[in-house]
């Protein structure tokens, strides 16, 4: 679709924001002047404008709002119902994105008085490019309005479409989920140093080895199962690995965590 027309607002230029900004822009999909940015906070609109190469930024957003097609609410979700109160009046006719954890369509069918509004749920490595996102599509969006979600999320990454009721689990595996995986980077690289590596060589080895086997899952060269049993001789060293994994429990261990992050945010729901 031509998206070369279309001006989008982001309401709240925090990290997020800037992430999707950045990338739009770096892409070549977008132009820097089709962006408008609100914030309160100084610091937020200085490095916006630094890392975007959006200038276009001011504290108003009723103004903000006026002018553009699609709002990117893009505040923490306890600042949500404000901002939404705030800009209800001059946003009868446009198409409504969040990036608010937790916050249901339901919720902003009440606040804007209408159910044009697309509830995305992204991730921080977003920021580098690689963002896994799902969302998930209001009552009275129009066809179109898919294009323009996919326009603005797959520059930065993936994205998939998801039922409302699954956005629990989105959260859990892929909102959440880059934390579980800085953690196992941090465990491998500490590993590594207790084997006797300097701890830069084994980050760096830890770091480039999930990245390696994530491209290898992400370009189809196997599924999990078949890319370990490559990677597994009888009786080698990862078979020994493989076995102390299991006897460990990793599995079991990574299924529960996952479920205690989809309960949470069930419970912030
Ligand atoms: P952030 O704190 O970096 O950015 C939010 C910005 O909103 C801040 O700069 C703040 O000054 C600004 N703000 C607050 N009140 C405002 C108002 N009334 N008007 C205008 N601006 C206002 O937060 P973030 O990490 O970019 O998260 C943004 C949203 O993205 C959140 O709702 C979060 O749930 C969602 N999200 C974040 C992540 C993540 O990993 N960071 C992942 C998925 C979804």
């Amino acid at each position: 679709m031509d998206t070369s027309k279309l001006k989008i607002t982001f309401i709240g230029a925090g990290k997020m924001a800037t992430a999707i900004a950045g990338g739009l822009v770096k892409s070549g999909k977008y132009t820097p002047n089709q962006f408008t940015a609100t914030d309160k906070s100084e610091a937020s609109r200085e490095h916006f404008i630094e890392k975007s190469q959006v200038t276009n930024i001011i504290q108003d957003n009723i103004q903000a709002s006026k002018f553009s097609d699609v709002i990117i609410l893009a505040v923490k979700p306890q600042q949500i119902e404000e901002v939404c109160k705030e800009i209800a009046e001059v946003c009868h006719d446009k198409l409504i994105i969040s990036i608010a954890a937790g916050t249901k369509l339901e919720t902003f069918y009440k606040l804007f008085g209408h159910k044009r509004i697309i509830r995305v749920m992204p991730n921080t490595p977003m920021m580098v490019g690689i963002g896994a996102s799902a969302f998930s599509m209001g009552e009275q969006c129009k066809e179109t309005d898919k294009d323009i979600c996919l326009s603005i999320f797959s520059p930065v990454g993936k994205i998939h479409q998801v039922e409302e009721r699954h956005m629990d689990a989105v959260t859990a595996v892929s909102g959440s989920g880059p934390a579980y995986v800085f953690q196992f980077i941090k465990a491998l690289a500490d590993a590594g140093v207790q084997q006797g590596l300097q701890p830069e060589v084994s980050l760096d080895l830890a770091a480039q080895t999930v990245l390696g086997a994530a491209m290898m899952v992400s370009l189809n060269q196997g599924t999990p199962e078949e890319l370990t049993k490559a990677v597994t001789s009888p009786n080698g060293t990862t078979y020994a690995a493989l076995c102390c994994m299991e006897q460990l429990q990793f599995k079991e261990t990574i299924y529960k965590f996952v479920e205690a992050a989809a309960n949470r945010s069930i419970e912030l729901g």
